[in-house]
């Protein structure tokens, strides 16, 4: 295992989650900053986020890829709900929409005490329904991934959302560029990334764990510090291990936050997934690819 040149193995514990024989397959290439994975276990298909193309894009393994949805408001990261519906952070209108099972988009969040989101960037639903997300300003810098503008937003937040009653909550406002979040298989844990060393070196490039309380957040503490890049996006699996993006590949952390290994990816991801039929399969959203690699690990992401 130690000659395997895709794997890095920090941990015993490690070698235990990778499949030794399994490679990174490129399913696609031709993205400019491919985001967003999301996986549909009752359509067997995978959509993803090509964010500076305005699209969405759509693979299957019998039928290859496809363009889902374009122009897509310059979507980024996506999720579905407990109904199944697809709930995606969109960019270039600042907002956070639902795809209904017609196809109408119904929008969720698009302001805070009045003012505008910056740009909605990564989503996750809990069991209770409740839609939880980040809101830095990366979509609105430039013209390259949405439509520059400033801030009306003082902070960029980690918000809470209630769609039964529209409730819209900002439940951490300190981070400095709050990005992908996840949920601890149990949803005892939130963990979120703050990746403010994309832009300045000395800016946060860790993840936070939060332990979810009635309706908010409490005792936030930095989980992991990643290395080599950035965290964007990330995801839990059944035994409670963290996944993130990282500027060299996918890092793997246990619980306790120890860095356990890492799997190599040429290019800097961005996010990832589990999916497949048994949820042994990441889907690795890399700058202009998308990769996938078996593991032995199994997601946790519902549904
Ligand atoms: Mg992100």
């Amino acid at each position: 295992m130690a000659k395997n040149p895709i794997y890095q193995i920090h941990d015993p514990r490690f070698a235990r989650m990778i499949v030794g024989s399994a490679r990174l397959e490129e399913l696609y290439t031709g993205c400019r900053w491919a985001e967003g994975p999301v996986w549909f276990s009752d359509a067997n298909q995978l959509l993803w986020s090509d964010i500076p193309n305005q699209r969405m894009l759509r693979w299957t393994p019998e039928g290859g890829v496809s363009v889902f949805r374009q122009p897509s408001n310059f979507a980024n990261g996506h999720t579905r709900d407990r109904q199944g519906r697809l709930i995606s952070c969109e960019h270039g209108t600042r907002r956070v929409t639902r795809t209904e099972m017609d196809g109408s988009i119904t929008v969720l969040a698009e302001s805070y005490q009045s003012k505008r989101l910056n740009s909605p960037n990564d989503v996750v639903v809990r069991s209770d329904g409740t839609i939880w997300f980040t809101d830095p300003t990366y979509g609105i810098l430039s013209d390259y991934e949405g439509y520059r503008a400033e801030p009306e937003q003082e902070t960029r937040n980690v918000y809470r959302l209630d769609p039964q009653i529209g409730e819209l909550e900002a439940v951490v406002t300190d981070f400095n560029q709050p990005n992908g979040l996840a949920f601890s298989p149990d949803e005892k844990i939130l963990y979120v990334a703050d990746s403010g060393a994309s832009h300045d070196e000395g800016l946060p490039r860790h993840i936070r764990a939060f332990d979810v309380a009635s309706g908010g957040l409490a005792n936030g503490r930095v989980f992991a510090t990643i290395d080599n890049g950035i965290p964007d996006g990330i995801r839990t699996d059944m035994a409670g291990n963290l996944w993130s993006s990282a500027g060299d590949g996918v890092h793997c952390f246990a619980p306790d936050g120890t860095l356990l290994g890492k799997i190599l990816v040429p290019q800097t991801v961005a996010n990832l997934t589990f999916g497949g039929p048994r949820r042994n399969r990441l889907f690795i959203a890399a700058t202009t690819s998308l990769y996938s690699i078996y593991v032995t690990a199994t997601g946790a992401q519902m549904p």
